[in-house]
């Protein structure tokens, strides 16, 4: 009798246990994050300034960022430097970028120094460099774009030298990478040609000061070539309960929303970022990995690819 009970609680307990067994491994596959996205990146908005690498000397020669891209699965970049000798030197080391596979896309920059950031919106001798540039091009690809410029006050896109550069993007059929506002986005579309419609502009951030997922929507239903570059955005990404940040809900449902819109930009505008470098693009692969896998290539590499004509 005793003998008996013993071996029925044994039996209960066993049971018992593989009930709660089977529990937690339900409530940790259940738990558990999709794996980080793996496939190539296309790092849309990326800087190499004088203060990265000179020409001569720098924290940051061409190696050391040929080594970063390659370790991060980065296999084309969108180059765009202050001044713009640093793009022309990434564009100029062929034989070394195809070495890494990397591709360099190159962008005419507005600014030859820092006071530039404030005036080129109405600076005559901009418009005249940028032409210039555009014509002597750089031994890669020609110049895909103009940018990355900024509007710290919206009404600038207004200004002079904004509004024909506008109007030359959309002629000579050059991407545009803007750090702007949304309303100075209706503004920048406004004066080109075809009234926005076949401009076609990166928002830098998609927008840095943060405008709504509403906003943004609106706009991006509005101007059907308007593209939103990821780094930095307010609100994009919440705390997770577990290690790394996910996605919020609102902008996980805005990129499946509009999968062939978004990019991926490391933003190297000061020398700190490059030492955060390899940390920026697991971070973008950590959220990348818990949406579906097309989707998460789409923003990863194929949309700046397509934009491009890289595949
Ligand atoms: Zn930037």
């Amino acid at each position: 009798m005793r003998r008996n009970s013993v071996v029925k609680g044994f039996r209960a307990l066993t049971g018992a246990a593989l009930v709660l067994a089977v529990l937690v491994f339900l409530t940790a596959a259940g738990m558990a994050r999709a794996a980080d996205y793996s496939g190539p990146l296309f790092d849309a908005h990326l800087h190499y300034n004088d203060e990265a690498w000179n020409g001569r000397t720098g924290p940051h020669p061409p190696a050391d960022v040929l080594a970063r891209f390659q370790r991060n699965g980065v296999q084309a970049i969108v180059a765009n430097s202050r001044p713009n000798d640093g793009t022309r030197t990434l564009a100029e080391a062929q034989n070394e970028t195809r070495k890494a596979g990397v591709t360099v896309v190159p962008f005419v920059r507005l600014y030859r120094n820092r006071a530039d950031y404030d005036n080129w919106f109405r600076d005559e001798s901009i418009y005249q460099m940028v032409q210039a540039e555009l014509a002597r091009g750089t031994p890669a690809l020609a110049y895909r774009g103009i940018g990355e410029f900024h509007l710290y006050d919206s009404g600038n896109a207004n200004g002079p030298v904004a509004r024909k550069l506008m109007a030359l993007a959309e002629a000579k059929d050059l991407v545009v990478l803007a750090h702007v506002d949304d309303a100075a986005i209706e503004l920048l579309m406004s004066n080109t040609p075809s009234r926005g419609q076949k401009m076609r502009l990166i928002w830098a951030h998609t927008g840095i000061g943060g405008p709504t997922v509403g906003r943004v929507d609106e706009l991006f239903a509005k101007y059907p070539l308007l593209m939103g570059e990821l780094s930095y955005r307010p609100g994009l990404t919440c705390r997770g309960e577990q290690a790394g940040d996910k996605l919020c809900p609102e902008w996980r449902a805005l990129l499946l929303k509009y999968p062939s819109r978004f990019m991926i930009g490391s933003d190297t505008w000061v020398n700190q970022r490059w030492l955060q470098y390899d940390e920026l693009m697991q971070g973008y692969r950590h959220w990348l990995g818990e949406l579906p896998p097309e989707v998460a290539r789409r923003i990863a590499w194929d949309n700046g690819a397509s934009l491009f004509g890289l595949n």
